[in-house]
């Protein structure tokens, strides 16, 4: 590992000012000191914002704030979290181990890096670590990487689950940076590779995650499910975080959808909820709904088996949604 300087930030306004060329910020380093290992990152400089005083989740307004350094394994506890927004709570819960969700804050889970193996081997060329270089993912090991939203240039997937259920809970992200303050809508923050696939998210240099808000919950029952290799330990195949909420005639009158392990960003899945809304709800209008939103989906030969996971995993999903 390459020497680097390590401070440790007391307040968000010393964080941000002693950010400048060759320092990342320090979460739990769940992630980053991985990478450092691995030499996949080089800072020269960390900023460790573990500390600072980001650690509370309460309520605002009908919604909740949730501060960027709480743990995952508190946000995970949380009774507002696991009544309110149980999506958010189970999605978290599905990611890494108890040890590792001790560690890890919310702003750093939402910034880890793609499982990409190219990425993380730096005897392989690959765009997102050294742009121009190739993806030989393309050609070679894709098994879990992307069947929407991918090009030429990179077909990795975001990892983070937390994510999915924030994308589908319209959360808003706010961030503070040498420029100041602002608030990036959920999905937003992350982007599409398209030709700069080096690029994970929106974010300016120097920008930290302070907060999560999360508006109202939707109404209707919700829930976080996972399809992964093994029970733990395990990144997503695909996940789906979904809300419904079903009239008593039985009429679909709100649907939130959003799928994690299929693109480079958690995907909101607006043409499932607009070919659902106003449905009859069953088996039949949820079909139609993945059908319409995976229309797009472009597998690789090695990821084909992606597609109707993800469609039998929405339908599965809203089935058990359905009031009894
Ligand atoms: C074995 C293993 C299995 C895992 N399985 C899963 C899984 O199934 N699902 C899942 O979602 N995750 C999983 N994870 C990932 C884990 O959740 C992340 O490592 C963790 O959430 C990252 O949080 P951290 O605070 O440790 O971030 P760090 O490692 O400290 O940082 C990650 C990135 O975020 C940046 N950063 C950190 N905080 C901020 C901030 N406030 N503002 C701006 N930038 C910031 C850092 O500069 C860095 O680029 C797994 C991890 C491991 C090791
Ligand atoms: S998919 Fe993306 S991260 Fe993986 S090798 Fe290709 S460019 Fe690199």
């Amino acid at each position: 590992m390459k020497t680097f300087a390590y401070d440790r930030a007391r307040d968000v306004a010393g964080a941000v000012a002693g950010f400048g060329p060759g320092t990342m910020y320090l979460g739990g380093g769940t992630n980053l000191v991985d990478l450092m290992r691995l030499g996949v990152a080089e800072p020269e400089h960390l900023v460790d914002v573990s500390k600072l005083p980001l650690r509370a989740i309460e309520a605002d307004g009908d919604g909740l704030r949730i501060g960027a350094a709480v743990r995952n394994s508190e946000l995970a506890a949380h009774p507002a979290a696991r009544e309110r927004y149980p999506m958010l709570a189970r999605a978290v819960l599905t990611g890494a181990s108890g040890q590792v969700r001790n560690m890890a804050t919310v702003g750093g889970n939402l910034l880890q890096r793609t499982r990409c193996p190219y990425f993380q081997d730096v005897t392989k060329a690959c765009n997102k670590r050294r742009p121009g270089s190739g993806c030989p993912a393309i050609d070679g090991d894709h098994r879990n990487l992307a069947i929407i939203g991918h090009t030429s240039q990179c077909v990795a997937t975001h990892p983070s689950d937390m994510a999915v259920a924030l994308a589908a809970l319209d959360a808003r992200v706010h961030v503070t940076g040498p420029e100041g303050e602002r608030v990036i809508a959920m999905p937003g923050l992350h982007r599409l590779p398209g030709s700069e696939p080096d690029r994970d998210t929106v974010l300016r240099p120097g920008e930290l995650i302070t907060a999560i808000r999360l508006p109202a919950p939707p109404p209707g029952a919700s829930a976080y499910r996972k399809v992964r290799e093994r029970a733990s330990f395990a990144f997503a195949l695909v996940s789906v975080a979904a809300a419904l909420e079903v009239t008593g005639d039985g009429t679909v009158r709100d649907c939130r959808l959003a799928l994690g392990g299929v693109a480079h960003a958690p995907w909101r899945a607006r043409r499932a909820e607009e070919a659902l809304t106003g449905q009859r709800a069953g088996e039949d209008a949820f079909r139609r709904a993945a059908d319409a939103e995976l229309a797009d989906a472009d597998p690789l030969p090695g990821n084909r088996y992606k597609v109707p996971m993800a469609r039998n995993l929405i339908v599965a999903v809203l089935r058990e949604l359905m009031p009894r």
